[in-house]
């Protein structure tokens, strides 16, 4: 029997046993179920600077969890290898959001202050991320995501109950080159104003040489991002040749500053990573 997953925009429509375009959810018995439940293919203890989170907890480490799979097809992508593969062709370990949160309380002694559902896209893992969340609020610590913001407005709603604090990539723009990444602009702009409205939140934008870093784009965004709070953290990074754009040098040093300058004539935090 067919069935339609409705998380994200998408709606891949899928025959009994097919995979969506996220490679991460799966038609089984006329139900999408997600094929990626509880397989971690990495885990680590990083500063939460690394999220990047900049004014949340500065100091603290957090617990990365990461899975496979993602529902864009950003030819950037620096995160390849995880985000683009489907089950089994990575090595995953399972790991119940029980022990998940165990593990996370045992790193409060480190700094840790919680888990980050992070690396590939955490959403379209979305039932693992709800059972984690609830698990690690139980036990007092606090739930990070990192996300393209590509999700449904119901779901989205309901897990931002779970959430402290998330970092969301907005990729550009533009209607057109989230087109060329398999997105949709106005569906993260939604998931952004949504989260403004319940948890702390940072934006990301990755500079790409000559896709989106015009100035009156990132002036755009900017200004966009300070009509719903001038004080949310925007995050400008440079691009490093990855994937499948490897025809063009990474983000000059000098246009980032100058294009943190542009988006600081809106914003009061503008951070540039990776200079
Ligand atoms: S989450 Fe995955 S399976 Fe569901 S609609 Fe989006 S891309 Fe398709």
């Amino acid at each position: 029997m067919k069935a339609t997953c409705e998380l994200c925009f998408h709606r891949c429509a899928l025959d009994e046993g097919q995979t969506g375009l996220c490679r991460a959810r799966s038609n089984r018995g006329g139900e999408v179920v997600p094929i990626n439940y509880g397989k971690i293919v990495s885990l680590a203890l990083d500063p939460i600077e690394k999220k990047p989170l900049r004014r949340f907890h500065g100091g603290s480490t957090i617990l990365s969890v990461v899975s496979f799979g993602c529902n864009l097809r950003c030819p950037f992508c620096q995160n390849h290898e995880i985000s683009m593969a489907g089950d089994g062709e990575l090595r995953a370990e399972e790991l119940s959001p029980d022990a998940l949160a165990a593990l996370a309380e045992e790193l409060k002694p480190r700094g840790g202050i919680g888990a980050a559902y992070t690396y590939n896209e955490p959403l379209i893992g979305y039932e693992y991320v709800r059972d984690c969340a609830d698990a690690v609020h139980a036990r007092g610590m606090v739930n990070v995501l990192v996300t393209n913001g590509t999700i449904a407005e119901a779901p989205w709603r309901a897990l931002l109950q779970r959430i402290d604090a998330a970092n969301i990539d907005l990729k550009g723009f533009t209607d057109a080159w989230y087109r060329r990444l398999g997105g949709d602009l106005e569906t993260v702009k939604r998931s952004i104003t949504l989260a403004a409205e319940r948890c702390h939140i940072e934006v990301t934008t990755l500079l790409i040489p000559g896709e989106n870093d015009g100035e009156d784009e990132i002036r755009a965004l900017s200004r966009w991002l300070a009509g719903i709070r001038p004080d949310i953290p925007l995050h400008l990074s440079r691009f490093f040749p990855r994937y499948r754009m490897t025809d063009r040098p990474p983000t000059d040093v000098e246009a980032v500053y100058r294009l943190a300058d542009v988006a600081r004539e809106a914003l009061a935090y503008v951070y540039t990573g990776n200079c």
